[in-house]
């Protein structure tokens, strides 16, 4: 570690060398070699009813792609993955396996040791997109055209899933590059050497599909005049909003919302320039609270504490994701509510938290406190959804009165209808959304099926469009 002055409030850049930095940012999950691909896929019972494909929000195929893998052939596997799942490089990557496939693995269930679902499915598609060329055809031009909103994992698969059914896609998104929170959320250990931008150019390559960056709904379109001008809108917003800690000291500058601090991590290109706090304190308990911390470690901060204010049962990170938290040396420390952040004119120098208990479920401050120092804080305690552009409210469900929210994001049907006719919505933005990279994919997939159905393309393009969706993986 290179030599720093111990002051207080100390925030600074260049905490590590890089090598050092090159190792904390490294590859979390490193690929399968093919020798060792086959001897995983060997491992693997090929189950009839599999569980690990019921498990699996975008319903792949599992025990077919690991056949394919055995037999010699990770380009059929990974046409096998994409036919379900289009982002299937990514969640390969960030997919939390362990509470879905591979929970339910037989091999799990019956040794603890389950068939690597996730790095199988790696290994195919990194094969498939390596290669530069795209595995599916667009069927006939049906003379439709749609307007996808946000060009994140939900965007992304709505719009080529459209675009190989041979309808024209204008996809919009108000930040300067596509892929959402893949490129500018997902934790840089998970998708290492630019591979979210090497995705979405592979999604692109479809064809049919125009990607226009910095357009934000609210300021640059209108819903109304998408409606107008395209035969259907799909709205994949993500959630923009952060929600407020309440701590006396939060509005002073004395805290920081770990979203954005992880985009900007994401967009640096020399991390060393980045800085980061001696001593950093995280606030939440799920996934983006323990991606915070990890990599406020891995860029060189000396303490990093992560206080929750449940039980660690209760923290929506899963098992393996507070270890890897912890084998990096991250402390979590539970039943802690933020009380105040100790800053004076944005210089922070510790947090005040109260000890919580749990009495029938409910959580109860026990009125003792604990002092945190900390020269650097981050909020992760959950994302809003704003939905600028949108006119909203709870219960509207009636053409003109807007789009009908439920529990504060956009309210859909199974179809992923909203309530407004030509609008479908999916991912994040929705009530229900699981926040999960797979799960949007699949509200992108399933949106664009029925978007397809809606449009009621004539009987002999829609027959050639099913056509083409039963040979994808030819
Ligand atoms: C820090 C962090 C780490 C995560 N890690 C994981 C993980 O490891 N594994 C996992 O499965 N999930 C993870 N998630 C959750 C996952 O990233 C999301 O569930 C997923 O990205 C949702 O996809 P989406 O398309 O709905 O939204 P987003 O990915 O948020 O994309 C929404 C897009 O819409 C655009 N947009 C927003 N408003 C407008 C507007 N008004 N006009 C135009 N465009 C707009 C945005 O710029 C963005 O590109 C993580 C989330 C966070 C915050
Ligand atoms: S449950 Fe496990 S063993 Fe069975 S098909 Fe799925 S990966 Fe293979």
């Amino acid at each position: 570690m290179r030599e720093h002055r111990p002051i207080r409030g100390d925030v600074a850049p260049a905490r590590l060398g890089p090598d050092v930095l090159a190792k904390g940012f490294a590859d979390i999950h490193p690929p399968l070699e093919r020798h060792e691909a086959l001897v995983e896929s060997d491992r693997c019972y090929f189950c009839y009813d599999a569980p690990c494909m019921q498990a699996c929000p975008t319903s792949i195929d599992i025990p077919l792609f690991i056949r394919e893998i055995q037999s010699g052939n990770p380009i059929g596997a990974a046409k096998t993955i994409l036919e379900s799942n289009i982002l299937g490089g990514m969640c390969a990557r960030v997919c939390p396996t362990e509470t879905l496939c591979e929970e339910v693995c037989v091999r799990e269930v019956a040794e603890g040791k389950p068939v690597k679902i996730g790095l199988l499915q790696r290994f195919a598609t990194d094969r498939l997109i390596e290669r530069g060329e795209h595995p599916f055809e667009r069927a006939a031009a049906t003379g439709k055209t749609i307007a996808v909103v946000g060009a994140g994992p939900a965007g992304l698969s709505c719009a080529h899933r459209l675009a190989m059914l041979g309808h024209d896609v204008t996809l919009f998104d108000a930040r300067p590059k596509a892929g959402g929170l893949n490129e500018y959320g997902i934790a840089a250990y998970k998708a290492t050497n630019g591979f979210a931008q090497a995705e979405v150019d592979f999604v692109l390559a479809i064809g049919g599909i125009t990607l226009q960056t910095g357009r934000a709904l609210g300021r640059d379109l209108h819903l109304e005049t998408l409606r107008a001008d395209y035969d259907a809108v799909f709205l994949g917003l993500g959630l923009a909003g952060v929600n407020a800690l309440g701590a006396e000291g939060e509005a002073s500058g004395g805290s920081h919302d770990a979203v954005a601090w992880i985009a900007e991590l994401r967009q640096t290109l020399d991390l060393s320039q980045l800085p980061v706090g001696r001593r950093v304190v995280v606030v939440g308990g799920g996934m983006t609270a323990v991606d915070a911390a990890v990599q406020a470690k891995a860029l060189g901060a000396e303490e990093v504490t992560l206080v929750y204010r449940r039980g660690r049962e209760a923290m929506n990170a899963s098992r393996y994701e507070q270890e890897i938290a912890q084998t990096r040396g991250v402390h979590i420390r539970c039943n802690l509510q933020p009380r105040r952040i100790l800053a004076d004119g944005g210089h922070v120098s510790g947090v005040e938290l109260e000890r919580t208990r749990s009495v029938d479920g409910r959580l109860e401050l026990t009125g003792e406190t604990v002092t945190i120092e900390a020269d650097q804080v981050f909020k992760a305690i959950g994302q809003t959804f704003l939905g600028e552009g949108l006119a909203l409210g709870e219960g509207l469900a009636s053409e003109g009165q807007g789009i009908a929210m439920e529990r504060g994001r956009i309210r859909v049907d199974a179809e992923r209808r909203t309530s407004l006719s030509g609008v479908w919505a999916g991912g994040d933005c929705i009530a229900d959304g699981s926040d999960l990279t797979v799960v949007a994919v699949e509200d992108g997939k399933l949106a664009a099926m029925s978007i397809h159905e809606a449009l009621g393309v004539a009987p002999g393009l829609l027959a050639r469009a099913a056509d083409a969706v039963a040979g994808w993986v030819r």
